[in-house]
This record gives structure tokens, sequence and C-alpha cells, in this order.
């Protein structure tokens, strides 16, 4: 963790307050959340207790083949992990948010998100049954229709989440970087569609082997 730390950015902090947001839920450990969030307001997801990842996808809401890419992002800010100051790049090369403040530090888009499948392969044929990120992406594009579907899932972003690369280039999943009312706050810079799937994996240390829930926020613009 000594290594993390030296390499971590400054923290940046909010001065939005709770009370004055027009949008306030909790997501319950494993389930999906989707909203629209419009030009100009401001997201934050909170990890309420800590260790907790939330696996989130972002697409424009007039389109949802203009989505989050991974690569672009990456590309567009020489750097593989996310933090205040990254913008979060499309498909079709548009900012669709900026991070704007975030008390954790460091995010990830790399590790992908857990699906069945990469969990059998990972930890074996009993872990067929247990529930994953994909099914809840699926679940939350399906109810929200308007043509959205299984085929518009592509990469995410893991907040709260470590994956460190080693200097070989391995990605490793460590132990989360992130603790109690840690959060991430984001500003739309264009209307969109964010979905989230708070992770039920149970296999790796992404959620500390116990997930828990988020909290997300919306405020208008002041
Ligand atoms: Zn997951």
């Amino acid at each position: 963790m000594t290594s993390l730390t030296a390499v971590m950015l400054p923290l940046v902090e909010s001065r939005l307050n709770p009370s004055l947001a027009s949008y306030d839920a909790i997501v319950a450990a494993g389930d999906p959340w989707i909203h629209e969030i419009r030009r100009g307001q401001i997201l934050r997801i909170v990890d309420v207790e800590g260790n907790q990842a939330a696996d989130t996808l972002f697409y424009s809401a007039n389109d949802y083949s203009d989505r989050y890419s991974a690569q672009d992002t990456i590309r567009a800010q020489a750097n593989i992990y996310l933090t205040t100051g990254t913008r979060l790049m499309s498909s079709q090369g548009h900012v669709l948010l900026t991070i704007v403040a975030d008390t954790c530090g460091r995010h990830d888009t790399l590790g992908g998100a857990c699906a069945t499948e990469s969990n059998m392969v990972r930890y074996g044929l009993e872990t067929r049954h247990m529930h994953a990120c994909r099914q809840s992406f699926v679940k939350a594009v399906t109810g929200w229709g308007h043509g959205f579907e299984k085929r518009d899932i592509t990469h995410n972003i893991n907040f709260f989440m470590n994956v460190p690369v080693t200097p070989a280039g391995k990605l490793t999943f460590e132990d989360g970087v992130s603790a109690p009312n840690k959060y991430v706050e984001l500003r739309a810079e264009m209307d969109v569609v964010a979905v989230i799937s708070n992770c039920p994996q149970l296999n790796n240390p992404c959620n500390a082997y116990n997930p828990t829930p988020i909290r997300v926020l919306v405020w208008d613009p002041s």
C-alpha cells in the first residue's frame, strides 16, 4: 500500500450539501441502478461502508451507441487510473462527464465487470449460480427500455476498485483503497444515462468479500 499512496494524486473534496441534492437514493448491495443525468447536473457516488466496487456505464442519453470508452479515456489523459480531472470520453470522442471531486483517489477502468462466465473460469464451476454485475447491467438496461439492450453493455468503470498494474504489465485485483463515506463526484457535460451495478462479487477482494450499499446523489446546476 505504501507504493500506491506514493503515486496517488491529491484528494479533492466537494462543497455540495447533501441536503440540497435533487435526488438521493441508497442502492442495496448487489442491486442495479439506472438514471438520466442531465448536462450540468452533478452525480455523487458514495461508498457508504467502504471497500465496495460500483461498476458503472455511461451513455449519451440521445444515442446509446455513443457510450463510455475506456480506451479513449485512457488515451485522452495518458493515464490508466481515474480521479479528479479525468474526462470520461465516449466512443465517438465526446466528453460525457468530468470527475470534479474524489476522496478515494483512484478508480479502475481496466478490470471489467464480473460475469457468470468469468467467475466460472476464474473461481470454479460452483460459482455458476452466483449473481454477477453483467446480470445487473442487463436487468437495468432492459427495464429502462427505449431500445436499450444487452448488446449495448460494453467496458465499464469500477469506482472505488483498486486494480494496480505491475511493472511487468500484469493486472492485479487488490484490496480496496476506499473507506467508509469515500465518494467520487462527476459533472455531466452532456445528457447521459448512468447505469450502476453495485457489485455482488464474493470471489475476490474487490468488495472485501462483503458487498455493501452505495448512496447516489444528484444536484441540479447552481
Ligand atoms: Zn461485479
